[in-house]
């Protein structure tokens, strides 16, 4: 909330979305349902119902709104969902795409001699999901189209799927390494935009792991075959490509026929 916060400040033209990323749905936190669309590009930016009107410590009104939303969400969608086991994947794929989404209808309705520069920042407490690569590489590569940025902050694991991202999309990939600090990560590394950051000097860039995950069981290998036809990705070789149904051609080694040879003995 306080990055967040921070982000509306830098700059009164400034819009922020946030959304929940959980094991079995990704969903808006704010703006919700709450908020008219209007009143994103309205000066007061006031909330639609009366009763988050006024803040009591004489913030920002707004920032009162946007944090009391925020909570009350997270609230709701951590009593709705009924944890099975210790799954911990979330639905990252979607998040962004939904991400996406919203940054393409903001992009849509703003007035167009205003330029609107994106990025998503992905703070990330979850396991990587090698079932959502083909899902997340789609979207990786729609957001490097719209030159979007994706930056990631990653709490506990090493994630390798984010690490491609920021690659692609010229984020910046940061392991928070002491978690007490997080605060200060966040507003030192990934508040400050694309132009900003070619000032300051930030974490050097990491060694990104580019293994793909096969497309028959979703495990990451470095070396695999590759459908010369769709660009399918296999551990194990197989004569027909699962994906587009390409036979391949095996090539076998060559057989080499048995040619009498006849010796010369010589005398
Ligand atoms: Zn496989
Ligand atoms: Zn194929």
């Amino acid at each position: 909330m306080v990055m967040g916060n921070s982000h509306l400040f830098m700059n009164r033209n400034n819009r922020l979305a946030v959304i929940a990323s959980h094991t079995q749905e990704s969903r808006f936190l704010y703006p919700g349902k709450r908020w008219a669309f209007a009143d994103l590009f309205g000066d007061g930016g006031s909330c639609v119902e009366s009763n988050c009107a006024g803040s009591k410590d004489g913030k920002y009104e707004l920032l009162t709104a946007i944090n009391e939303t925020i909570a009350e969400e997270i609230k709701e969608l951590m009593t709705k969902t009924d944890v099975k086991g210790q799954q911990t994947e979330t639905l990252l794929a979607g998040s962004i795409a939904k991400a996406l989404c919203y940054i393409h209808r903001l992009t849509k309705e703003v007035k167009a001699n205003q330029e609107i520069k994106s990025r998503i920042l992905v703070i990330k407490a979850a396991e990587d999901s090698a079932l959502q690569y083909m899902n997340f590489m789609n979207v990786i590569f729609a957001a490097q189209k719209q030159n979007i940025l994706i930056d990631a902050c990653v709490l506990e694991n090493d994630s390798g799927l984010l690490q491609q991202a920021c690659d692609i999309t010229g984020g910046i990939y940061l392991k928070v390494p002491h978690m007490p600090s997080l605060l200060q990560y966040l507003l030192w590394v990934f508040l400050p935009d694309q132009e900003q950051r070619s000032q300051l000097i930030l974490p050097p860039p990491i060694h990104v792991d580019y293994r793909a995950a096969c497309f028959c069981h979703r495990n990451l290998i470095e070396i695999g075959y590759v459908c010369s036809v769709c660009l399918s990705i296999f551990c194990n070789f197989s004569p027909i490509c699962s994906t587009c149904e390409t036979a391949f051609k095996i090539s076998l080694p060559p057989v080499l026929k048995a040619k009498k040879k006849k010796l010369r003995v010589a005398v």
